[in-house]
């Protein structure tokens, strides 16, 4: 009947909540009863001690004991409630306090077993022959030698009694049943109120695991659910952008792989319907087609590595290495092309620094993507500047450009993979990504600062071999 969370509440709440009650319930009705019998209980005892001590003066074969008796029951101000007996030694009711002569075949157990047993004092509770509730007391007379020279009896009806007590368990029940009722209300609400925006939240969540990341949740509570709410919705904005970015990253990478395949391919065709004949036209296309297989096998390398870097298998091979070195090979790899862009690159060399602990390819490979950011985003005419300083025990290679430069809202995401501000330039978004995590395995920093239409300023610091 109840499932899940709803189950949960009434096993642990609800069903602690009912026994508590039931118990409470139980004991206070039956503290009731024992109050109110307990204190008829000593009424009798009290009562009967009175009428006692009045008569134990006597014989009760003695008219004395009689009229005693008569004149202290006509004169006892209790008859209303409790009824009073005079009994002599024979057991025969001598006066009663209602008047009439008692029903001979009436039994008096209590009277039987005080007498029976010889006990001073005898208390019953039981049913009358008219099917009254009773509690009846018997407390025996006996003279100086022990011998029994009468008895007193008290009784009063319970039946007043039984129906106050009814009354009040009845009062104890509705209290119990409406704090159960209260509990239960109040529990259905709050159940509901985690139930239904949990199932919607699953709802959407199975949604947004079948792709759909425009579906939102809406948040209706300002608590710990409002809060899971926004979490999810965030999450499937995150993973629609991120789905949006893996996409665009297909599409920028198989746009990189095509336009070198198709220059290859093109001049390919050229030259095999040419053949060597013209021999100026082979040169060149041979020349393309090894500068394109050199631009593919580039962008492959740095597919891979992008793969073990996500993976976490990008290992270094860490050597002593002088960086001026590295970055002059890189330099002698970029000067050709900067010229035949109209590029201004140039290189203030210093003089000599100090050597780094670092993978010499990686670390090529970091100045290549940063030098040919400067170069992608530089148009013909601007100037590519590079400089190496050396300041707090760290190398850094400072690359500037004057190009378009990048906006404020773009340049902390720069770094992140796949991520691209500038969408009409070719290039995959992840050269940037690879470079940092590179230089922070080697224990530096790569820093941009940029403005639009001012220029970027990329510094890639490298801690100097201890
Ligand atoms: P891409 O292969 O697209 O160049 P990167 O990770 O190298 O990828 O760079 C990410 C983005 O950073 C680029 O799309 C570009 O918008 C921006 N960017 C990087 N370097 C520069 C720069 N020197 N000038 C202007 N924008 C740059």
């Amino acid at each position: 009947m109840f499932k899940g969370i709803t189950k949960r509440w009434v096993l642990n709440t609800l069903l602690v909540v009912v026994v508590v009650v039931l118990f409470v319930v139980f004991c206070l009705s039956y503290a009731v009863r024992i109050y109110y019998y307990h204190s008829v209980s000593q009424t009798l005892s009290s009562a009967s001690a009175e009428f006692q001590s009045v008569l134990e003066n006597y014989t009760s074969d003695s008219p004395a004991f009689a009229s005693t008796a008569r004149g202290y029951v006509e004169n006892f101000e209790g008859k209303e409630k409790m009824e009073i007996t005079a009994i002599d030694a024979f057991g025969n009711v001598i006066i009663t306090s209602t008047g009439f002569t008692p029903d001979s075949t009436e039994q008096m157990p209590d009277y039987l077993k005080a007498t029976g047993e010889n006990l001073s004092y005898y208390e019953w509770t039981g049913k009358l022959s008219s099917n009254e509730n009773v509690k009846a007391v018997t407390r025996l007379i006996k003279n100086s030698e022990g011998d029994t020279i009468g008895a007193v009896r008290c009784i009063i009806s319970l039946t007043d009694i039984d129906r106050t007590i009814g009354t009040a368990i009845a009062l104890f029940c509705g209290f119990g049943l409406l704090i159960i009722s209260l509990v239960v209300f109040s529990g259905l609400y709050f159940v509901r109120s985690i139930v239904t925006p949990v199932r919607e939240l699953s709802e959407t969540a199975k949604k947004i695991a079948q792709g759909d990341f425009n579906t939102k949740i809406e948040k209706t509570h300002d608590d710990e659910i409002g809060d899971l709410c926004d979490s999810i919705n965030n999450m499937a904005t995150e993973l629609g952008a991120s789905e949006r970015l893996k996409n665009d990253f297909i599409s920028s990478v198989s746009h990189e792989l095509r336009t070198p395949l198709t220059a290859i391919k093109g001049w390919a065709e050229t030259m095999q319907y040419c053949g060597t004949v013209d021999k100026e036209t082979f040169d060149k296309g041979m020349d393309i087609i090894v500068k394109e297989s050199s631009r593919l096998t580039s962008i492959v390398e740095e597919l891979l590595d992008f793969s073990r870097l996500q993976s976490g298998r990008m290992i270094l091979m860490q050597e002593k290495l002088d960086i001026l070195a590295e970055l002059d090979e890189v330099l002698y790899m970029m000067k050709e092309r900067a010229i035949s862009e109209e590029k201004h690159l140039l290189y203030d060399k210093p003089e000599a620094m100090p050597p780094v602990e670092g993978d010499k390819n990686k670390l090529r490979q970091v100045f290549i993507n940063i030098i040919d950011n400067a170069l992608k985003y530089t148009q013909s005419e601007g100037v590519v500047g590079i400089q190496v300083l050396d300041k707090n025990d760290f190398v850094s290679v400072v690359v500037t450009d004057t190009g378009c430069g990048i906006a404020p809202d773009d340049l902390p995401r720069i770094k992140d993979k796949f991520y691209k501000a500038n969408q009409n330039v070719r290039g995959s978004g992840i050269g940037l990504a690879i470079a940092d995590e590179i230089i922070a395995l080697h224990g530096g920093s790569l820093d941009i600062e940029s403005g639009i239409g001012v220029g970027t300023t990329v510094t890639i610091s490298i801690p100097v071999a201890k």
